[in-house]
Parts: structure tokens; C-alpha cells; sequence
């Protein structure tokens, strides 16, 4: 794959910024950006050596390591299982610091019962559709298609959001590659959620965020905005990314060189 802004390697343009000197803020979604996606979100497991080089770079006193992903927070914590970085769990609804405080927005709570409710009529819908199933997030709800027919998909998603109508008020639907979310309607994404966690980080901190799905585009414009690298990795990655890589192997290896490249 090519980088969006003008050919070149992506790699090699993405590298000569982040060896610059200055202090770092790297974010990155996991599933499909960090770690390789896998038939069912369980088995998503990073891999040893991408834990590494996070870990060596988080170790640095001039950069910071921060996960921002739709998965709920405890999970995407024991996934990455790592000491000293910023999580995001359920696209910011809920934030680790570096010092294990947490952080919760009170719409998880309030938004509860119409979540559970739409929940009981999801399960229902979800008998007819053979393959997708539905992931209860606490704060929000995921209905996954991967295994599904595709041709089956659009009645799906038509079902879905017909569905949510009665609920419009509480929550909104959010269409990503392989999955339906069901969030609290309240101003939280993915790029909020980088603002939130950038204000954790070194003032003068150049930022970067890779992300490979719809959902991460807020956080790809916030970070261009911010005159920050926009990374977008795999097929599916959001047309809001400066640069593309193939894939979480690529972006691995990226890590691999910055850290060589910065080591003291
Ligand atoms: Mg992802």
C-alpha cells in the first residue's frame, strides 16, 4: 500500500517524523490496528512482540503509550496487560490514567436501563440471523456479523436500526465493518476520547493515532488537526487517514524502528 499524501514508502514518511526530536504521544486502537483480528473478540490476543515494543516505548520518559478502543475498558486492559499507559475503554466512556486511576462518564450508568432493554429485543431479532450474536459491553452493546451469511448482512443492519427507533432519545447506532455499536447518546467518540487522554501526556507532545475502521475516524481528523500523524491500517481503514499500512504486522514493525531509532 501506498501513503494517501503524495506515493513514497508510508513507513519511511511516518518514520522521518517520529525519530525527530520531541516527545511523543502514540495512541492506537487495538482490534485490527494492534492486534490481528480473530474470528471472535476473545481470541484477539496481542502479539508478544507488538507487547514489547510498546513496552520499551511506554519505558521512555519522552513518550507516551495510550489504547483507545470500543471494548470495555477491564477487557482491553488485560488484553494489552501493560503498566504505565492511557487506556480508553468503551471509546472513552471510561479512562485509565498511568497511575491506575479510573475514570467513568455517568451516561454508562444512566443509559443502562434502556440499554438492557434494547438488549432483550436485539437477542429476539438475533434468533432469524444465524452466525451474529450480540455482545452486552455494560455501557454499550455490539451486535457482531463476521460469521453471518453476507448477503444476509443489509436485512441485518435494516432490522437493527428500525429497532432502535424507540430508543432514539437514549442511544444511537453506529455502523462499523464486521459490527452494530449501540452507544449512549452522548458526545463521546473516538476523537474526544484522544483529547481526553492528550491532556495526560507532555503539552508539546507530537501526537499520532492508527486506527483501521469507521469508528476511528474522529480520532484520525482530531490528530490531523492537531498537526499529529493519522495512521489508517488494512482495507477497511477510515478515508481519514494521512497514511496507510497493510497491516497490525506493519505497524509492529514501524514501532520496532522508532524504537531502535530513539534508543539512547
Ligand atoms: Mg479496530
Amino acid at each position: 500500500m501506498s501513503s494517501r499524501s503524495g506515493g513514497g514508502d508510508p513507513t519511511e514518511s511516518i518514520l522521518a517524523r517520529l525519530v525527530a526530536p520531541g516527545p511523543l504521544a502514540l495512541f492506537f486502537d487495538y482490534d485490527g490496528t494492534l492486534a490481528p483480528f480473530a474470528p471472535r473478540p476473545e481470541l484477539a490476543v496481542l502479539p508478544v512482540e507488538t507487547r514489547d515494543v510498546l513496552r520499551a516505548l511506554a519505558g521512555r520518559p519522552d513518550c507516551t503509550i495510550g489504547i483507545i478502543s470500543s471494548r470495555v475498558l477491564r477487557e482491553i486492559v488485560a488484553f494489552v496487560d501493560l503498566e504505565g499507559v492511557l487506556y480508553a475503554g468503551l471509546t472513552g466512556l471510561e479512562i485509565r490514567l498511568t497511575s491506575g486511576e479510573i475514570r467513568r462518564n455517568p451516561a454508562i450508568t444512566a443509559c443502562r436501563p434502556a440499554l438492557q432493554d434494547y438488549a432483550r429485543v436485539l437477542r429476539r431479532e438475533l434468533e432469524r440471523f444465524e452466525g451474529a450474536w450480540l455482545e452486552d459491553k455494560e455501557g454499550a452493546l455490539a451486535v457482531h456479523h463476521r460469521a453471518l451469511d453476507p448477503a444476509r448482512v443489509p436485512e441485518l443492519r435494516n432490522r437493527v436500526g428500525d429497532r432502535i427507533r424507540a430508543y432514539e432519545e437514549t442511544l444511537r447506532l453506529e455502523s462499523n465493518a464486521f459490527t452494530l455499536e449501540i452507544w449512549p447518546r452522548v458526545q463521546m467518540n473516538k476523537g474526544e476520547a484522544l483529547s481526553a487522554l492528550l491532556g495526560e501526556t507532555i503539552a508539546s507532545a507530537l501526537p499520532l493515532f492508527a486506527g483501521d475502521d469507521t469508528n476511528d475516524a474522529p480520532a484520525l481528523r482530531r490528530v490531523r488537526q492537531l498537526g499529529g500523524i493519522a495512521v489508517g491500517v488494512g482495507k477497511n481503514a477510515p478515508d481519514a487517514a494521512e497514511y496507510l499500512l497493510e497491516s497490525p504486522q506493519t505497524l509492529r514493525e514501524l514501532l520496532e524502528r522508532v524504537a531502535r531509532a530513539r534508543a539512547p
